[in-house]
Order: C-alpha cells, then structure tokens, then sequence
C-alpha cells in the first residue's frame, strides 16, 4: 500500500484501521455502550434507530483526524445503523 492510500484510509474508522480494536473496546466499554454481563443476560446502552452518537463522541474525543461523516458512511453499508449495531454487525 502506497503512503498516500495509508493516510487516506487512516481518515476512515474501518476493520483496516490500526486503531479499530481500540475503537470498538472504547464503544463497548463505559464511554460507549456499556456492555455489562455475559450472554444471555448482557446489558447495553444504544438509543436505537440511526443514532450513532456514542460512536462520534469517541471518534471526536480519542481518534481527531477520524472523518466522522464518511466514518458513520461506511458503518451503515456494513449493517451498523445505531451504536449496537457497529459493535454487533462490524466489529
Ligand atoms: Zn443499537
């Protein structure tokens, strides 16, 4: 991969992404979701629908250089339309 497709794709919170692994904890844990207990009891915070708000906070607060617009793009074509969703369908 050449220098100028790295730094494209570093814009894009993807699976590619150096930083994903750290991304989805960061969604699953206190700052996100809040996933709490062991199936089929697990508990978890998302408002549901299309709201992505946990995901753009800890892209706004951890990962600044994240294109956020073109981040929430990609994770609706992937099957992650609420917060959950990224954590279920993506991650
Ligand atoms: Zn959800």
């Amino acid at each position: 991969m050449s220098k100028h497709n790295r730094a494209r794709h570093d814009k894009l919170m993807t699976l590619e992404h150096s930083q994903w692994s750290r991304f989805i904890d960061l969604l699953r844990g206190k700052e996100g979701c809040d996933f709490q207990g062991e199936p089929p009891k697990t508990t978890w915070r998302c408002l549901g629908y299309e709201d992505k708000s946990l995901s753009k906070s800890i892209l706004l607060r951890f990962f600044p250089k994240v294109d956020i617009k073109s981040t929430m793009e990609y994770f609706e074509r992937s099957g992650g339309f609420c917060d959950c969703e990224v954590v279920f369908n993506i991650a």
